[in-house]
Protein backbone atom coordinates (compact mmCIF):
# COMPACT_ATOMS: atom_id res chain seq x y z
CA UNK A 1 0.00 0.00 0.00
CA UNK A 2 1.31 3.44 -0.89
CA UNK A 3 1.55 5.90 1.63
CA UNK A 4 -1.25 7.82 -0.36
CA UNK A 5 -3.71 5.55 -0.21
CA UNK A 6 -2.85 4.58 3.43
CA UNK A 7 -3.70 8.19 4.17
CA UNK A 8 -7.11 7.99 2.30
CA UNK A 9 -9.04 11.65 2.53
CA UNK A 10 -7.02 12.67 4.88
CA UNK A 11 -4.51 15.79 4.64
CA UNK A 12 -1.08 15.16 3.88
CA UNK A 13 -0.07 16.27 7.41
CA UNK A 14 1.71 14.28 9.58
CA UNK A 15 -0.30 14.06 12.98
CA UNK A 16 3.35 15.04 15.32
CA UNK A 17 6.60 16.05 14.16
CA UNK A 18 9.32 16.24 17.02
CA UNK A 19 11.47 19.42 16.52
CA UNK A 20 14.96 19.64 18.40
CA UNK A 21 15.43 23.21 19.69
CA UNK A 22 16.53 25.41 16.40
CA UNK A 23 17.03 28.71 18.46
CA UNK A 24 18.33 32.03 16.25
CA UNK A 25 21.11 33.48 17.80
CA UNK A 26 20.19 36.50 19.69
CA UNK A 27 23.73 37.95 19.66
CA UNK A 28 23.88 40.24 16.46
CA UNK A 29 21.78 42.35 18.07
CA UNK A 30 23.47 44.72 20.09
CA UNK A 31 20.97 47.04 22.05
CA UNK A 32 21.74 49.95 24.15
CA UNK A 33 20.66 50.15 27.77
CA UNK A 34 18.74 52.96 27.07
CA UNK A 35 17.70 55.20 23.94
CA UNK A 36 16.61 59.09 23.59
CA UNK A 37 14.67 60.56 20.90
CA UNK A 38 15.98 60.93 17.43
CA UNK A 39 15.52 64.23 16.56
CA UNK A 40 17.12 66.05 13.76
CA UNK A 41 19.96 63.41 13.25
CA UNK A 42 20.85 63.27 17.05
CA UNK A 43 20.02 61.36 20.02
CA UNK A 44 18.11 63.86 22.59
CA UNK A 45 17.42 63.63 26.07
CA UNK A 46 13.44 63.88 26.53
CA UNK A 47 12.26 66.54 28.03
CA UNK A 48 9.64 65.07 29.58
CA UNK A 49 12.19 62.98 31.45
CA UNK A 50 10.60 60.12 30.89
CA UNK A 51 11.78 56.69 29.78
CA UNK A 52 9.88 53.19 30.10
CA UNK A 53 11.01 49.78 29.25
CA UNK A 54 10.34 48.04 26.18
CA UNK A 55 10.04 43.90 27.13
CA UNK A 56 9.95 41.17 25.45
CA UNK A 57 6.67 39.55 25.43
CA UNK A 58 8.33 36.18 25.01
CA UNK A 59 10.03 36.34 28.55
CA UNK A 60 8.82 39.60 30.21
CA UNK A 61 12.65 40.52 30.22
CA UNK A 62 13.37 44.24 29.67
CA UNK A 63 15.41 44.60 26.98
CA UNK A 64 15.96 48.55 27.07
CA UNK A 65 15.15 52.05 28.22
CA UNK A 66 12.96 53.88 25.65
CA UNK A 67 12.34 57.97 25.72
CA UNK A 68 8.66 58.97 26.15
CA UNK A 69 8.41 61.77 24.11
CA UNK A 70 6.02 64.85 25.40
CA UNK A 71 4.59 67.81 23.45
CA UNK A 72 8.22 69.76 23.63
CA UNK A 73 10.06 66.72 22.02
CA UNK A 74 7.36 66.17 19.47
CA UNK A 75 7.62 70.14 19.08
CA UNK A 76 11.42 69.88 18.84
CA UNK A 77 10.86 66.90 15.69
CA UNK A 78 8.36 68.90 13.70
CA UNK A 79 10.16 71.63 13.96
CA UNK A 80 13.23 69.76 13.01
CA UNK A 81 11.24 68.51 10.07
CA UNK A 82 9.95 71.87 8.66
CA UNK A 83 13.58 72.33 8.53
CA UNK A 84 15.02 70.15 6.91
CA UNK A 85 12.18 70.22 4.68
CA UNK A 86 12.84 74.27 4.09
CA UNK A 87 16.11 73.99 3.65
CA UNK A 88 17.32 70.57 1.51
CA UNK A 89 14.68 67.72 1.33
CA UNK A 90 12.28 69.19 -0.77
CA UNK A 91 14.38 71.12 -3.14
CA UNK A 92 17.10 68.28 -3.64
CA UNK A 93 16.47 66.35 -7.34
CA UNK A 94 14.53 63.80 -7.51
CA UNK A 95 17.02 61.44 -9.01
CA UNK A 96 19.29 62.66 -5.30
CA UNK A 97 16.10 61.79 -3.24
CA UNK A 98 16.13 58.44 -4.65
CA UNK A 99 19.86 57.33 -4.08
CA UNK A 100 19.03 58.00 -0.28
CA UNK A 101 16.05 55.45 -0.45
CA UNK A 102 17.59 52.91 -2.69
CA UNK A 103 20.59 53.11 -0.03
CA UNK A 104 18.23 52.96 2.98
CA UNK A 105 16.65 49.64 1.09
CA UNK A 106 19.87 48.46 0.40
CA UNK A 107 21.51 48.46 4.44
CA UNK A 108 18.06 46.97 5.27
CA UNK A 109 19.21 44.11 3.63
CA UNK A 110 22.31 44.10 4.31
CA UNK A 111 21.09 44.23 8.39
CA UNK A 112 18.11 42.14 7.85
CA UNK A 113 18.98 39.33 10.18
CA UNK A 114 19.96 41.70 12.79
CA UNK A 115 16.45 43.82 12.20
CA UNK A 116 14.50 40.27 12.31
CA UNK A 117 16.10 38.96 15.30
CA UNK A 118 15.56 42.39 17.14
CA UNK A 119 11.47 42.39 15.58
CA UNK A 120 10.80 38.97 16.93
CA UNK A 121 12.78 39.47 20.29
CA UNK A 122 10.13 43.16 20.90
CA UNK A 123 7.49 42.01 19.52
CA UNK A 124 6.98 38.38 20.12
CA UNK A 125 6.68 37.32 16.01
CA UNK A 126 8.05 33.99 14.78
CA UNK A 127 11.83 34.79 13.40
CA UNK A 128 10.74 32.66 10.60
CA UNK A 129 7.81 35.46 9.71
CA UNK A 130 10.27 38.77 10.50
CA UNK A 131 13.11 37.34 8.39
CA UNK A 132 10.53 36.46 6.14
CA UNK A 133 7.80 38.43 5.23
CA UNK A 134 8.57 41.75 7.72
CA UNK A 135 12.10 42.72 6.97
CA UNK A 136 12.15 41.56 2.83
CA UNK A 137 8.57 43.74 2.57
CA UNK A 138 10.26 46.99 4.52
CA UNK A 139 13.23 46.75 2.17
CA UNK A 140 10.93 46.00 -1.23
CA UNK A 141 8.56 49.38 -0.43
CA UNK A 142 12.08 51.18 0.23
CA UNK A 143 13.37 49.81 -3.38
CA UNK A 144 9.74 50.17 -4.83
CA UNK A 145 9.56 54.38 -3.18
CA UNK A 146 12.88 54.26 -4.41
CA UNK A 147 11.95 54.07 -8.05
CA UNK A 148 9.21 56.65 -8.26
CA UNK A 149 10.74 59.09 -6.50
CA UNK A 150 12.12 60.84 -9.53
CA UNK A 151 9.16 59.69 -11.94
CA UNK A 152 6.43 61.18 -10.43
CA UNK A 153 5.55 63.43 -13.42
CA UNK A 154 5.28 59.96 -15.22
CA UNK A 155 2.94 59.01 -11.82
CA UNK A 156 0.74 61.87 -12.31
CA UNK A 157 0.55 62.28 -16.19
CA UNK A 158 -0.37 65.77 -16.78
CA UNK A 159 -0.74 67.25 -13.02
CA UNK A 160 2.28 68.78 -11.04
CA UNK A 161 2.73 66.75 -7.83
CA UNK A 162 4.48 68.37 -5.32
CA UNK A 163 5.23 67.43 -1.57
CA UNK A 164 2.87 68.63 1.47
CA UNK A 165 5.05 69.30 3.70
CA UNK A 166 6.01 67.74 7.09
CA UNK A 167 3.97 63.99 7.12
CA UNK A 168 3.24 63.11 11.07
CA UNK A 169 2.84 58.66 11.00
CA UNK A 170 1.99 56.93 14.40
CA UNK A 171 2.34 53.07 13.43
CA UNK A 172 1.08 50.19 15.49
CA UNK A 173 2.56 47.29 16.91
CA UNK A 174 2.03 44.36 15.07
CA UNK A 175 4.28 44.98 12.24
CA UNK A 176 6.61 47.96 13.24
CA UNK A 177 9.46 47.99 10.67
CA UNK A 178 6.87 46.65 7.87
CA UNK A 179 4.50 50.02 8.97
CA UNK A 180 7.61 52.40 9.44
CA UNK A 181 8.44 51.28 5.67
CA UNK A 182 5.17 51.52 4.42
CA UNK A 183 4.19 55.02 5.69
CA UNK A 184 8.41 56.65 5.39
CA UNK A 185 8.95 55.09 1.88
CA UNK A 186 6.66 57.03 0.14
CA UNK A 187 6.45 59.32 2.35
CA UNK A 188 10.26 60.86 1.19
CA UNK A 189 9.85 59.60 -2.30
CA UNK A 190 7.51 62.33 -2.28
CA UNK A 191 9.24 65.27 -1.08
CA UNK A 192 8.19 65.26 2.07
CA UNK A 193 10.16 64.77 5.81
CA UNK A 194 8.42 62.65 8.47
CA UNK A 195 7.98 62.82 12.66
CA UNK A 196 7.30 59.14 13.31
CA UNK A 197 5.50 57.64 16.52
CA UNK A 198 6.31 54.27 17.21
CA UNK A 199 4.13 51.93 19.30
CA UNK A 200 4.84 52.08 23.02
CA UNK A 201 4.96 47.81 23.11
CA UNK A 202 7.53 47.88 19.78
CA UNK A 203 9.66 50.91 19.46
CA UNK A 204 13.22 48.92 19.25
CA UNK A 205 13.41 48.26 15.31
CA UNK A 206 12.66 51.95 14.58
CA UNK A 207 15.62 53.07 16.74
CA UNK A 208 17.81 50.57 15.04
CA UNK A 209 16.57 52.02 12.49
CA UNK A 210 17.91 55.14 12.84
CA UNK A 211 21.22 53.72 12.84
CA UNK A 212 20.31 52.87 9.55
CA UNK A 213 19.46 56.01 8.51
CA UNK A 214 22.85 57.48 9.56
CA UNK A 215 24.65 54.72 7.49
CA UNK A 216 22.53 55.94 4.75
CA UNK A 217 23.85 59.31 5.43
CA UNK A 218 20.17 60.74 4.79
CA UNK A 219 20.45 64.28 5.62
CA UNK A 220 19.27 65.21 9.53
CA UNK A 221 15.62 66.45 10.06
CA UNK A 222 14.59 64.60 7.05
CA UNK A 223 13.57 61.42 9.57
CA UNK A 224 12.71 62.05 13.16
CA UNK A 225 11.47 59.32 15.55
CA UNK A 226 9.35 59.92 18.74
CA UNK A 227 8.84 57.52 20.88
CA UNK A 228 6.31 57.10 23.56
CA UNK A 229 2.86 56.18 24.13
CA UNK A 230 -0.87 57.37 22.90
CA UNK A 231 -0.26 61.50 24.29
CA UNK A 232 3.30 61.40 22.01
CA UNK A 233 1.07 60.44 19.00
CA UNK A 234 -2.05 62.96 20.48
CA UNK A 235 0.86 65.93 20.48
CA UNK A 236 1.85 64.88 16.62
CA UNK A 237 -1.63 64.94 15.29
CA UNK A 238 -2.59 68.61 16.83
CA UNK A 239 0.97 70.09 16.48
CA UNK A 240 -0.19 72.90 13.86
CA UNK A 241 3.45 72.57 11.80
CA UNK A 242 1.90 69.16 10.77
CA UNK A 243 0.95 69.34 7.67
CA UNK A 244 -0.18 65.35 6.87
CA UNK A 245 -0.91 62.41 9.13
CA UNK A 246 -0.97 58.86 8.25
CA UNK A 247 -2.06 56.82 11.00
CA UNK A 248 -2.59 52.48 11.48
CA UNK A 249 -4.13 51.15 14.19
CA UNK A 250 -7.46 50.80 16.09
CA UNK A 251 -10.95 52.33 14.92
CA UNK A 252 -11.23 53.99 18.46
CA UNK A 253 -8.47 56.07 18.23
CA UNK A 254 -8.85 56.27 14.12
CA UNK A 255 -11.86 58.20 14.89
CA UNK A 256 -10.99 60.51 17.67
CA UNK A 257 -8.38 61.31 14.88
CA UNK A 258 -10.61 62.37 12.55
CA UNK A 259 -12.56 64.29 14.70
CA UNK A 260 -9.35 66.53 15.92
CA UNK A 261 -8.22 66.80 12.29
CA UNK A 262 -11.93 67.62 11.05
CA UNK A 263 -11.63 71.57 9.45
CA UNK A 264 -7.84 71.75 10.42
CA UNK A 265 -7.15 71.01 6.53
CA UNK A 266 -4.40 68.69 7.32
CA UNK A 267 -4.19 65.42 4.97
CA UNK A 268 -5.45 62.31 6.75
CA UNK A 269 -5.44 58.65 6.05
CA UNK A 270 -6.79 55.94 8.19
CA UNK A 271 -5.83 52.38 7.89
CA UNK A 272 -8.10 50.63 10.75
CA UNK A 273 -9.08 47.71 11.79
CA UNK A 274 -11.18 44.63 10.26
CA UNK A 275 -13.22 41.36 10.77
CA UNK A 276 -12.13 39.79 7.20
CA UNK A 277 -14.14 36.71 5.87
CA UNK A 278 -12.55 33.59 4.51
CA UNK A 279 -15.00 32.28 2.18
CA UNK A 280 -14.73 28.71 1.17
CA UNK A 281 -16.39 26.84 -1.81
CA UNK A 282 -17.20 23.45 -2.17
CA UNK A 283 -14.82 22.93 -5.05
CA UNK A 284 -12.06 24.71 -3.13
CA UNK A 285 -8.90 22.55 -3.35
CA UNK A 286 -9.53 21.76 0.49
CA UNK A 287 -6.09 21.25 1.39
CA UNK A 288 -4.68 24.35 0.07
CA UNK A 289 -7.48 26.40 1.52
CA UNK A 290 -6.94 24.88 4.97
CA UNK A 291 -3.50 26.35 5.10
CA UNK A 292 -5.08 29.41 3.80
CA UNK A 293 -7.10 29.60 6.46
CA UNK A 294 -4.30 28.90 8.76
CA UNK A 295 -2.29 31.37 7.48
CA UNK A 296 -4.97 34.19 7.24
CA UNK A 297 -5.40 33.99 11.08
CA UNK A 298 -2.59 32.61 12.68
CA UNK A 299 0.08 34.28 10.90
CA UNK A 300 2.17 37.08 13.33
CA UNK A 301 -0.65 35.48 16.51
CA UNK A 302 -4.26 36.62 14.48
CA UNK A 303 -2.35 40.32 15.35
CA UNK A 304 -3.02 40.84 12.20
CA UNK A 305 -5.40 43.95 10.70
CA UNK A 306 -6.59 42.07 7.50
CA UNK A 307 -6.59 38.92 9.38
CA UNK A 308 -9.29 35.90 7.84
CA UNK A 309 -11.08 36.25 11.61
CA UNK A 310 -14.41 35.05 10.48
CA UNK A 311 -14.47 32.40 8.11
CA UNK A 312 -17.17 31.10 5.75
CA UNK A 313 -17.46 27.53 4.91
CA UNK A 314 -20.26 26.16 2.25
CA UNK A 315 -22.53 24.33 4.30
CA UNK A 316 -21.45 20.81 1.99
CA UNK A 317 -17.64 20.75 2.84
CA UNK A 318 -18.19 21.75 6.61
CA UNK A 319 -17.33 18.73 8.03
CA UNK A 320 -14.48 17.95 6.34
CA UNK A 321 -12.81 21.58 6.55
CA UNK A 322 -13.25 21.34 10.21
CA UNK A 323 -11.75 17.71 10.28
CA UNK A 324 -8.51 18.99 8.66
CA UNK A 325 -8.40 22.45 10.21
CA UNK A 326 -8.60 20.87 13.22
CA UNK A 327 -5.69 18.25 12.15
CA UNK A 328 -3.70 21.17 10.92
CA UNK A 329 -4.03 22.95 13.96
CA UNK A 330 -2.33 20.43 15.98
CA UNK A 331 0.93 20.31 14.09
CA UNK A 332 1.04 24.20 14.48
CA UNK A 333 4.43 25.03 16.97
CA UNK A 334 3.51 27.70 19.70
CA UNK A 335 6.07 28.88 21.73
CA UNK A 336 10.23 30.87 21.75
CA UNK A 337 9.58 33.39 18.64
CA UNK A 338 13.36 33.11 18.09
CA UNK A 339 13.24 29.48 17.24
CA UNK A 340 13.14 28.65 13.53
CA UNK A 341 10.25 26.44 13.55
CA UNK A 342 8.15 28.18 15.66
CA UNK A 343 5.33 29.19 13.88
CA UNK A 344 3.04 30.92 16.58
CA UNK A 345 4.59 33.44 18.92
CA UNK A 346 3.76 34.96 21.92
CA UNK A 347 1.02 37.79 22.24
CA UNK A 348 2.50 41.19 22.02
CA UNK A 349 1.69 42.35 25.22
CA UNK A 350 -0.25 41.65 28.46
CA UNK A 351 -3.24 44.05 27.74
CA UNK A 352 -3.54 42.74 24.21
CA UNK A 353 -3.91 39.01 26.04
CA UNK A 354 -6.29 40.41 28.51
CA UNK A 355 -8.33 41.39 25.31
CA UNK A 356 -8.31 38.24 23.89
CA UNK A 357 -9.03 36.17 26.55
CA UNK A 358 -11.99 38.32 27.72
CA UNK A 359 -13.63 38.10 24.09
CA UNK A 360 -13.03 34.10 23.84
CA UNK A 361 -14.56 33.86 27.48
CA UNK A 362 -17.53 35.86 25.53
CA UNK A 363 -17.64 33.32 22.88
CA UNK A 364 -18.18 30.45 25.41
CA UNK A 365 -20.66 32.26 27.42
CA UNK A 366 -22.80 33.05 24.30
CA UNK A 367 -22.83 29.57 22.98
CA UNK A 368 -19.87 28.81 20.87
CA UNK A 369 -18.09 25.69 20.87
CA UNK A 370 -14.65 25.94 21.14
CA UNK A 371 -11.69 23.89 20.08
CA UNK A 372 -7.84 24.34 20.97
CA UNK A 373 -5.53 21.83 20.11
CA UNK A 374 -3.28 20.06 23.09
CA UNK A 375 -0.05 22.63 23.16
CA UNK A 376 2.26 23.92 26.06
CA UNK A 377 2.56 27.44 26.81
CA UNK A 378 5.52 28.56 27.85
CA UNK A 379 5.05 29.38 32.05
CA UNK A 380 6.86 32.93 31.42
CA UNK A 381 5.24 35.95 29.33
CA UNK A 382 2.60 36.12 27.45
CA UNK A 383 0.94 32.77 24.78
CA UNK A 384 -2.58 32.44 23.70
CA UNK A 385 -3.38 28.57 22.04
CA UNK A 386 -4.45 28.82 18.68
CA UNK A 387 -8.28 28.91 18.91
CA UNK A 388 -11.35 27.80 16.51
CA UNK A 389 -14.94 28.79 17.88
CA UNK A 390 -17.50 26.71 15.95
CA UNK A 391 -21.41 26.89 16.06
CA UNK A 392 -21.04 30.80 16.26
CA UNK A 393 -24.08 33.33 15.46
CA UNK A 394 -23.18 36.09 13.53
CA UNK A 395 -24.15 38.25 16.25
CA UNK A 396 -21.74 36.94 18.61
CA UNK A 397 -19.15 39.19 19.77
CA UNK A 398 -16.30 36.82 18.50
CA UNK A 399 -18.21 37.17 14.83
CA UNK A 400 -18.90 41.31 15.25
CA UNK A 401 -15.38 42.70 16.99
CA UNK A 402 -11.76 42.50 15.90
CA UNK A 403 -10.37 39.92 18.23
CA UNK A 404 -6.69 40.67 16.91
CA UNK A 405 -5.25 37.14 18.52
CA UNK A 406 -5.24 33.51 17.16
CA UNK A 407 -9.03 33.00 17.11
CA UNK A 408 -10.87 31.90 14.46
CA UNK A 409 -14.74 32.29 14.26
CA UNK A 410 -16.63 29.60 11.57
CA UNK A 411 -19.70 30.49 9.83
CA UNK A 412 -21.30 28.56 7.00
CA UNK A 413 -23.74 29.65 3.76
CA UNK A 414 -25.51 27.68 1.39
CA UNK A 415 -25.13 29.93 -1.70
CA UNK A 416 -22.88 32.76 -2.92
CA UNK A 417 -25.47 35.59 -2.65
CA UNK A 418 -25.64 34.28 0.86
CA UNK A 419 -21.78 34.40 1.65
CA UNK A 420 -21.70 38.19 0.08
CA UNK A 421 -24.47 39.07 2.54
CA UNK A 422 -22.80 37.75 5.76
CA UNK A 423 -19.14 38.23 4.86
CA UNK A 424 -20.40 42.22 4.30
CA UNK A 425 -22.39 42.13 7.53
CA UNK A 426 -19.24 44.33 9.40
CA UNK A 427 -18.52 47.59 10.15
CA UNK A 428 -14.97 47.11 8.72
CA UNK A 429 -14.26 46.60 5.07
CA UNK A 430 -10.35 45.82 4.63
CA UNK A 431 -9.86 42.63 3.46
CA UNK A 432 -11.65 39.20 2.35
CA UNK A 433 -10.69 35.91 0.84
CA UNK A 434 -12.33 33.96 -1.58
CA UNK A 435 -11.76 30.36 -2.03
CA UNK A 436 -13.00 28.62 -5.71
CA UNK A 437 -12.20 26.90 -9.05
CA UNK A 438 -14.21 29.01 -10.41
CA UNK A 439 -12.59 32.39 -12.43
CA UNK A 440 -16.08 33.86 -13.00
CA UNK A 441 -16.97 33.13 -9.41
CA UNK A 442 -13.90 34.93 -7.76
CA UNK A 443 -14.67 38.41 -10.19
CA UNK A 444 -18.36 38.21 -9.26
CA UNK A 445 -16.97 37.88 -5.33
CA UNK A 446 -14.88 40.44 -5.78
CA UNK A 447 -17.08 43.09 -7.31
CA UNK A 448 -19.78 42.37 -4.30
CA UNK A 449 -17.31 41.93 -1.32
CA UNK A 450 -17.28 45.27 0.61
CA UNK A 451 -13.60 45.26 1.15
CA UNK A 452 -10.31 47.00 -0.06
CA UNK A 453 -8.75 43.83 -0.68
CA UNK A 454 -10.27 40.67 -1.82
CA UNK A 455 -7.37 37.87 -2.16
CA UNK A 456 -8.46 34.58 -4.55
CA UNK A 457 -6.80 31.15 -3.53
CA UNK A 458 -4.37 32.88 -1.44
CA UNK A 459 -4.17 34.57 1.58
CA UNK A 460 -1.92 37.89 3.57
CA UNK A 461 -0.84 38.27 0.23
CA UNK A 462 1.33 41.51 0.56
CA UNK A 463 3.52 43.29 -2.23
CA UNK A 464 4.99 47.18 -2.27
CA UNK A 465 2.82 47.52 -5.86
CA UNK A 466 0.13 46.51 -4.67
CA UNK A 467 -2.68 49.69 -2.54
CA UNK A 468 -3.83 48.21 0.70
CA UNK A 469 -6.72 50.03 2.58
CA UNK A 470 -10.19 50.03 3.85
CA UNK A 471 -13.94 50.72 3.33
CA UNK A 472 -16.57 52.02 6.20
CA UNK A 473 -14.37 51.72 9.84
CA UNK A 474 -11.66 50.30 8.28
CA UNK A 475 -10.41 54.09 7.18
CA UNK A 476 -9.71 55.65 3.94
CA UNK A 477 -6.74 56.35 1.84
CA UNK A 478 -5.07 53.80 0.37
CA UNK A 479 -1.22 52.55 1.31
CA UNK A 480 1.43 50.81 -1.33
CA UNK A 481 1.57 51.28 -5.22
CA UNK A 482 0.93 54.85 -6.97
CA UNK A 483 -2.35 54.91 -4.82
CA UNK A 484 0.29 54.96 -1.52
CA UNK A 485 2.52 58.01 -3.27
CA UNK A 486 -0.85 60.29 -3.41
CA UNK A 487 -1.31 61.16 -0.30
CA UNK A 488 2.11 62.79 0.60
CA UNK A 489 1.25 64.99 -3.11
CA UNK A 490 -0.11 68.15 -3.60
CA UNK A 491 -1.68 69.08 -6.69
CA UNK A 492 -3.01 72.64 -8.23
CA UNK A 493 -6.47 72.78 -7.45
CA UNK A 494 -7.47 72.20 -11.19
CA UNK A 495 -5.70 68.75 -10.85
CA UNK A 496 -7.23 67.41 -7.78
CA UNK A 497 -9.12 64.00 -8.52
CA UNK A 498 -10.94 62.98 -5.78
CA UNK A 499 -9.40 64.67 -3.00
P1 LIG B 1 -4.00 52.06 19.17
O1 LIG B 1 -4.88 52.54 18.07
O2 LIG B 1 -4.19 52.62 20.51
O3 LIG B 1 -2.46 52.30 18.79
C1 LIG B 1 -1.96 52.62 17.51
C2 LIG B 1 -0.93 53.75 17.61
O4 LIG B 1 -1.58 54.97 17.97
C3 LIG B 1 0.13 53.53 18.69
O5 LIG B 1 1.34 54.09 18.27
C4 LIG B 1 -0.47 54.30 19.86
O6 LIG B 1 0.45 54.60 20.86
C5 LIG B 1 -1.01 55.52 19.16
N1 LIG B 1 -2.06 56.22 19.89
C6 LIG B 1 -2.79 55.81 20.95
N2 LIG B 1 -3.66 56.76 21.33
C7 LIG B 1 -3.49 57.81 20.48
C8 LIG B 1 -4.11 59.10 20.35
N3 LIG B 1 -5.10 59.48 21.13
N4 LIG B 1 -3.68 59.91 19.37
C9 LIG B 1 -2.69 59.52 18.54
N5 LIG B 1 -2.06 58.33 18.62
C10 LIG B 1 -2.46 57.47 19.57
O7 LIG B 1 -4.08 50.49 19.21
P2 LIG B 1 -3.72 49.57 20.48
O8 LIG B 1 -2.29 49.34 20.45
O9 LIG B 1 -4.29 50.11 21.75
O10 LIG B 1 -4.55 48.26 20.12
C11 LIG B 1 -5.93 48.18 20.45
C12 LIG B 1 -6.69 47.41 19.39
O11 LIG B 1 -6.58 48.09 18.15
C13 LIG B 1 -6.14 46.03 19.10
O12 LIG B 1 -6.63 45.09 19.98
C14 LIG B 1 -6.62 45.82 17.71
O13 LIG B 1 -7.96 45.35 17.73
C15 LIG B 1 -6.56 47.19 17.08
N6 LIG B 1 -5.33 47.42 16.30
C16 LIG B 1 -5.43 47.47 14.96
C17 LIG B 1 -4.28 47.63 14.20
C18 LIG B 1 -4.33 47.68 12.73
O14 LIG B 1 -3.34 47.35 12.09
N7 LIG B 1 -5.40 48.14 12.14
C19 LIG B 1 -2.97 47.70 14.81
C20 LIG B 1 -2.97 47.71 16.25
C21 LIG B 1 -4.12 47.56 16.93
P3 LIG B 1 0.67 53.49 22.01
O15 LIG B 1 1.32 52.34 21.40
O16 LIG B 1 1.52 54.13 23.00
O17 LIG B 1 -0.69 53.21 22.58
Amino acid sequence: MTDLQRRQDRSPVPSSFDYAPAPEARDIVRLESRYGLFVGGEWLEPKSGEYQPSISPATEEPLAEVAYGGAEDVDLAVTAARDAYENGWSGLRPSERAKYLFRIARILQERSRELAVLESLDGGKPIKESRDVDVPLAAAHFFYYAGWADKLEYAFPNRSPRPIGVAGQIIPWNFPLLMLAWKIAPALAAGNTVVLKPAETTPLTALLFCDVLRQAELPPGVVNIVTGDGRAGAELVKHEGVDKIAFTGSTEVGKAIQRELAGSGKKLTLELGGKAANIIFDDAALDQAVEGIVNGIYFNQGHVCCAGSRLFVQESIYEPVIAKLKRRLGTLRVGDPLDKNTDVGAINSKMQLEKIQELVEAGKEEGAEIYQPPCRLPEKGYWFAPTVFTNVAQSYRIAQEEIFGPVLSVLTFRTPDEAVEKANNTPYGLSAGVWTEKGSRILWMAQKLRAGVVWANTYNRFDPTSPFGGYKESGFGREGGLHGLEPYMQFDASEVKGG
